[in-house]
């Protein structure tokens, strides 16, 4: 799934998706204890035999077994584990949480008809299994449904047995069903169940969706699934280890088109003589109209939560292309509503280039016949990879590659790539459960985000290259990580309410707060780390062997880590360990020694240096546990240093072979040259230094040629203020690192820049003195840079150029330059005149719309409105809806509020808010909006991702203590079990910021006042 909920206004970067997930050790041990009694390759062979595929041909270099078996096997020290859990939590039955593994599933034959007129759908589910064990009961889940006539057969009893009765457990969505003849353990049985459902709007299970035609509402219906609404379409065993094969078969209106994770292998108009069967004949008679039946061929076995299945008016864009292992043809389609069409071309050229590639690089077979995607006008996630029919929201996949501005274009390349991604990473291999959820997501940022945009971008596009993709050679992915990804998730990862990646989570509730910045970017950023010290071919050759083993079956950390240590032979497991199964990052400290650099490492906390109890967690390592190792072991490395120095000859390298095991060691260097670790920004922590260094370190990044590139320097922005944050540093000092930055030319130190400064505008909010010294101090490094670049954004300008200009318009505009303010006033002052936008670029578009807003009154808050009811992209809309937030007036902005209730699509909902929360005049409303129509949003919202973010966008601006105060005594009486990590994180977060205001107000004036004078 794609979480691109996030960063979705300038000011909300460091309010990133941010929860936990409570972590019980008992669990941990019960759920593998469990896992390995299970096996998936039942279906796996069953697939294979009844598809007339070989699955023995369809693995390239295979991993030879010897290589693996002298591999050590990593020891799990439970006591240490034990000791540092975050939340120390009541012990549970972990089974209660788990489905029987009494008989397990094999095959499902899911018949569904849709109507869409009537908002319905029904159908019966078929599902074959094995019997593990005697039994009289079948549990398996459902939620959300009507279950009509259920008959199970034994193939031991030879008898069909309808069963005496049912149980529902509206907690655990389950449905238990007695049977009066046990089934024998060893023998085959078959359940089915006839079902039926509403569709309604709630983005999760099988929805409905709609679009506008010519002023009337069309609908048209999809599912989501991940990762536990499967159930709210069909009853079924619905966790990912419980993979199984699917025969899907879809009826609906004639006219419409049915899809579903496989091609059809036959679709007919039902009439008097079509031969179906009378199950089939009879869902489809009862409604006006002509009906037809489309069967999809059989998918490979897989988890439920990446099923699909669409019905609707779509319209969609072909292209084909032929794969570079199979040398099969892949037919790639992308399906939107009609009237979206023509802006689906570039989203089907990523796919196409990306597909090929992935399989090269992972030297598996791309599995299934086709790959096509349905662009949805409602849709929670970003985009979610269902195998072999991606789905997502129309601004990860449209544009209008005329008017597209670049952050569009990054957004949907990346996107399209992340969820091609998944087709191996998730969707072949699968998480055993909801706890390595990272290495589905975590690997597909870093795939998708990352290396594959780089391979695009170095090589001939295999046999694909049409002219939109040669942007590709431009982009800066690696470095755009560090702010987009790496800044991220150290910032959440820096509240004691953070969360381990690998976290237990035991139910729904948990599962659903885990789709969060420490799932997605540390877990690629940890990832990055691992690549970049063992080397990227060997990386990817290791994550090759990984899923080769694990083919079309499940996997846990440690399958990742024997692969990627078959390909280097180092020991894995002890470089990495902690980074995956500890909360937390370490902060290191350098000091200077006579004939070297000392470096200690601490836990980072963003409230302030870490209490003993809660720094133990990075630099332990397996030497200290009170259990017995295993010998043999031998004890690798922890945190690599990438220290860069002046080597004897007086030329730089980095050094990749450092490593830091202890709490503290010495590393020989010269400290009489400069020196910087963490070289390219690509370890997981942050590094502190003297003041004396700092200045040092600080006045080479600030030279043209200096020996820090591009990535050191925003890593070191992002860096310093964060430690200011914690009070490890003096925001002055941070200040100051920005101060000698003011002449750099690159965009993405700019951005790093723009993004903390106005950061600390947004934490000192309540500061009128304040945020007007600071504005005088942002205007005085972004304006020259306005003055500069201009507002033409020509073709021929390199990306950067572009990227650059619109930052600088958009952060001198938001520190109040005048000048800037009155060029975007009259630009959007000639479309509420005309209702020509041509003097809008698409890349200031936001900017100008807010602006527009913000200093216009009623006419221009009526033209952001209608570009907001009749949006020419999907950027457009969400520029409106964002600027709608920004008015100043108490009128309009009451008119905003409003729209929450009767305007805004429940997928969008986010955007209103997070314009609101940008806005100082309306924050404090916000938080009072969210209060009083509390119990309204949390029944609009309870069953999907947005009511966390709603907690967060609508409160952790706060930064007082009795702000803190006055939010803990609100939630006190609710039952916050849906988005509890959320809240505390808010909590956190509004406690750090009130801590920073006080620590660091008076440096802050100082440092200004001593920069006015200066100046
Ligand atoms: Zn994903």
């Amino acid at each position: 799934m794609h979480a691109s909920k996030a960063r979705i206004w300038a000011s909300c970067a460091e309010v990133a998706r941010t929860t936990r997930c409570r972590s019980q050790p008992s669990i941990r041990h019960a759920v593998s204890r469990r896992l390995s009694t299970q096996s998936s390759d039942g279906p796996l062979r069953a697939w294979a035999a009844h598809s007339g595929r070989s699955l023995v041909t369809r693995i390239y270099n295979p991993i030879p077994q010897h290589r693996l078996s002298f591999y050590p096997i990593r020891h799990y020290c439970s006591h240490l584990q034990d000791l540092i859990m975050a939340t120390p939590t009541k012990t549970e039955n972990p089974d209660q949480y788990r489905l029987s593994t009494d008989v397990k599933p094999l095959h499902y034959d899911v018949v569904i008809k849709t109507d869409l007129e009537a908002l319905t759908f029904s159908g019966f589910v078929k599902t074959s299994f094995d019997v593990v064990r005697d039994t009289s009961t079948i549990t398996l889940n459902s939620a959300q449904l009507n279950l009509g006539k259920v008959t199970v057969y034994s193939d031991a009893l030879k008898s069909e047995q309808i069963p005496t009765g049912q149980d529902f457990d509206t907690v655990q969505e389950r449905a238990t069903f007695n049977l009066s003849t046990a089934l024998p353990a060893g023998s085959k049985g078959e359940i089915k169940i006839a079902f039926s459902g509403e569709l309604t709007g709630s983005m999760v299970g099988y929805y409905k969706s709609s679009w506008e035609d010519e002023g009337k509402t069309r609908n048209y219906a999809l599912t989501q699934f991940e990762p536990t609404a499967a159930r709210r379409a069909f009853p079924c065993w619905d966790e990912p280890l419980l993979k199984a094969t699917f025969g899907i078969t879809m009826i609906s209106r004639a006219e419409t088109t049915n899809l579903s994770n496989m091609p059809a292998i036959s679709e007919e108009v039902i009439e008097v003589n079509t031969n179906v069967s009378e199950e089939i004949r009879e869902l489809a008679s009862g409604s006006e109209g002509k009906w037809k039946v489309t069967k999809f061929e059989n998918t490979p076995p897989m988890s439920t939560y990446i099923v699909a299945v669409a019905n609707g008016e779509f319209k969609f864009l072909e292209t084909s292309v032929k794969m570079p292992l199979s040398g099969k043809t892949i037919p790639l389609r992308i399906y939107t509503t009609p009237e979206v069409i023509h802006q689906a071309q570039f989203a089907l050229d990523v796919k196409a280039a990306a597909l090929p590639l992935y399989e090269k690089i992972f030297n598996v077979e791309y599995p299934l016949p086709k790959l096509d995607t349905l662009v949805a006008h409602d849709f929670d996630a970003g985009a979610m990879e269902n195998w072999g029919l991606i789905t997502g929201r129309t601004s990860v996949f449209l544009l209008d590659p005329e008017r597209a501005d670049q952050a569009s274009k990054k957004r949907v390349a990346t996107v399209q790539s992340h969820e091609v991604a998944h087709m191996w990473f998730g969707n072949i291999t699968t998480m055993e459960w909801w706890n390595y959820l990272y290495l589905n997501e975590g690997f597909a940022t870093l795939m998708g985000e990352v290396i594959i945009p780089v391979s695009l971008s170095a090589s001939p596009l295999l046999h694909y290259n049409p002219p939109l993709l040669r942007i590709f050679p431009e982009w800066r992915v690696d470095s755009e990580f560090i702010s987009d990804h790496l800044n991220r998730a150290l910032a959440l990862d820096a509240k004691l309410s953070s969360h381990p990646v690998e976290v237990d989570c035991p139910d729904a509730n948990h599962i659903n707060q885990i789709f969060d910045a420490l799932s997605y970017s540390k877990a690629a950023s940890v990832l990055r780390m691992l690549s970049n010290y063992v080397g990227e071919e060997r990386f990817l050759k290791g994550v090759s062997l990984y899923l080769k083993k694990k083919l079309f079956a499940n996997s846990k950390t440690h399958d990742l880590w024997e692969g990627i240590g078959s390909a280097t032979g180092l020991d894995i497991p002890d470089l990495m360990e902690n980074w995956i199964t500890k909360i937390g990052f370490p902060v290191l400290t350098v000091t200077e020694e006579a004939n070297g650099i000392r470096v200690r490492q601490d836990r980072f906390l963003e409230s302030g240096p870490a209490e003993p109890k809660d720094n133990e967690t990075i630099w332990q390592d397996r030497r200290f546990c009170t259990e017995a190792v295993d010998a043999t072991v031998v004890l690798g490395p922890n945190i690599p240093l990438f220290i860069l120095s002046a080597q004897a000859g007086g030329e730089y390298s980095v050094d990749k072979t450092a490593i830091l095991q202890q709490r503290d060691q010495v590393y020989p260097i010269d400290t009489s040259k400069n020196y910087k670790l963490n070289a390219n920004t690509v370890g997981v922590y942050r590094v502190l230094y003297t003041p004396e260094r700092l200045v040092k370190i600080a006045e080479e990044a600030g030279k043209k040629d200096s020996i820090f590139g591009v990535n050191d320097r925003v890593g070191l922005v992002h860096d310093y203020l964060a430690l200011s944050k914690a009070g490890l540093a003096k925001l002055s000092s941070a200040l100051t690192v920005v101060d000698k930055l003011r002449n750099d030319t690159e965009f993405l130190v700019w951005d790093g820049i723009g993004e903390n400064l106005g950061g600390l505008i947004s934490i000192w909010w309540e500061h009128p003195e304040i945020v007007d010294q600071l504005n005088a101090f942002r205007r005085s490094l972004f304006t020259p840079i306005v003055d500069r670049l201009g507002y033409e954004f020509n073709e021929s300008d390199s990306r950067d150029v572009k990227l650059l200009r619109k930052l600088a318009i958009t952060q001198a505009a938001g520190a109040k330059e005048s000048k800037v303010i009155d060029e975007l006033k009259s630009r959007f002052a000639h479309l509420v005149q005309t209702g020509d936008d041509s003097k809008i670029p698409s890349d200031i578009m936001s900017v100008t719309f807010s602006i527009g807003v913000k200093y216009g009154g009623v006419e221009e808050y009526e033209a952001a409105l209608r570009a907001h009811d009749k949006p020419k992209t999907p950027m457009q809309k969400i520029a409106a809806m964002t600027a709608l937030g920004n008015t100043q007036d108490p009128e309009l902005l009451k008119r905003t509020f409003d729209s929450i209730s009767t305007k805004a699509r429940d997928q969008d909902i986010m955007y209103y808010f997070a314009g609101l929360a940008g806005n100082f005049k309306s924050r404090r409303l916000l938080t009072s909006y969210f209060r009083d129509h509390y119990q309204e949003l949390y029944k609009r919202f309870e069953a999907n991702f947005s009511m966390q973010y709603l907690v967060k966008y609508s409160m952790d601006f706060l930064s007082t203590k009795e702000d803190l105060e006055t939010t803990e005594a609100f939630f006190k009486d609710k039952d916050t079990s849906k988005y509890i990590q959320s809240l505390n994180q808010t909590l956190d977060t509004i406690r750090a910021k009130s801590a920073y205001i006080e620590r660091s107000t008076e440096d802050l004036r100082e440092w200004l006042k001593e920069w006015e004078n200066r100046k």
